[in-house]
């Protein structure tokens, strides 16, 4: 997928300065470089959203492309950018080279797209497995990076030598846990899956695509994988065995069909906390006043996110449209009784109250991941 003969990089090098020279030429022309582009003006279903500082905690961004760090101004919106190591798929084999997208995203959105590191869990048995991962986080921690992702690999792919699937919450990562927490720094826990991976195939489901797409994240196909209940056990157990380790489950935590299952674990457990990436559909699935008191009784322990993605290869155009599309969709939800649409269904919106949306959009984020709101 990437280039590395040379002839091709000193090509791009030269037309990129052709390119830079040219833009420079209608810069000095036009005044400041964000005035240099044709100006897109803010959405107006979305400027209550802009005026709340909103920050989406769960981005994948791997595009340098400036026009991100326009919209994202325009929307005057912040995010966390995270890393994902998973060998099963060719893009996320390895922290490299996301990771240095990652960066560069930061810089070409002026710092609004915020670092979020991962590591490697697949060495887990080997001799230093811990001192190796401490080091590496401490060098990304030096970086600017803010936050830790941790996969749903455990639980559904790792095994030991032994054969025995490893689970989040294995002796092995303690350590790991520990540093991170002594760092104050937080971890995005993606553990698990929908209760739609265990489920026969069906095709109302939000995620019937995503299965369909890949099999072999499908545990209905694998019925020798541990049961999610055993899987949100082992989660559950890290994060009361790290009470001073700070844990967001994405996607809900993986609790997306009742609400009641992630108020059992908040009750429990102080230092956990959801974000809503991919799963405000499942908000709008469920009885809307049940919903809605629910952000309202734990406004400060779910922060918003969309788990929006745009690897290298995408298209950049789709992409901004998916962006703004979602961040109208998800904001018109939350924050009106208006009716959205979703797989051909209408859903109400909840209207919650102005100071629980700004909790959920934004003082959450702050609070749970500290330094999101400082540029580097
Ligand atoms: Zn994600």
């Amino acid at each position: 997928m990437r280039n590395h003969d040379w002839r091709a990089t000193a090509k791009s090098w030269i037309l990129a300065a052709l390119a830079s020279t040219a833009f420079l030429a209608v810069a000095t022309r036009t005044g400041p470089r964000s005035e240099a582009r044709p100006a897109t003006a803010l959405d107006p279903a979305l400027s209550a959203f802009a005026a709340m500082a909103p920050i989406d905690t769960h981005i994948h961004l791997y595009q340098d492309d400036p026009r991100f760090g326009d919209l994202m101004q325009r929307l005057n919106l912040r995010a966390l950018n995270i890393c994902v190591i998973d060998d099963r798929d060719p893009f996320y084999k390895g922290l490299e080279p996301q990771r240095g997208d990652v960066l560069k995203a930061r810089r070409s959105t002026g710092g609004r797209a915020v670092f979020c590191t991962t590591f490697s869990p697949y060495g887990f048995e080997a001799p230093g497995f811990a001192e190796r991962t401490i080091h590496q986080l401490e060098a990304d921690f030096a970086n600017g990076a803010i936050a830790v992702k941790i996969y749903k690999v455990m639980g559904m792919e790792m095994k030991t030598k032994a054969g025995n699937y490893v689970m989040p919450d294995d002796p092995a990562f303690e350590p790991v846990y520990q540093a991170i927490a002594s760092h104050n720094r937080t971890v995005v826990a993606h553990i698990a899956e929908p209760d739609s991976c265990w489920a026969p195939a069906n095709s109302s489901s939000p995620d019937y695509q995503y299965y369909k797409a890949h099999p072999g994240e499908y545990a209905f196909a694998h019925p020798e994988w541990p049961s999610k209940a055993a899987i949100l056990a082992a989660r559950d157990h890290f994060v009361e065995e790290n009470p001073n380790l700070r844990v967001v489950g994405a996607h809900l935590g993986s609790m997306e069909v009742d609400v009641d299952q992630i108020a059992r674990r908040f009750d429990r457990h102080p230092n956990f906390a959801v974000d809503t990436a991919a799963r405000v559909p499942y908000l709008m699935m469920q009885p809307h006043d049940k919903v809605r008191a629910f952000l309202i009784k734990y406004q400060d322990r779910v922060v918003y996110g969309t788990d929006l993605e745009v690897q290298p290869s995408y298209n950049t155009e789709n992409a901004l449209k998916e962006w703004n599309d979602t961040y109208r969709r998800d904001w018109i939800f939350f924050s009106s009784g208006r009716t959205v649409e979703y797989l051909g269904h209408k859903y109400q919106g909840l209207s919650l109250p102005a100071p629980v949306l700004r909790e959920i959009f934004h003082e959450n984020a702050a609070h749970w991941f500290p330094g999101i709101l400082d540029t580097r």
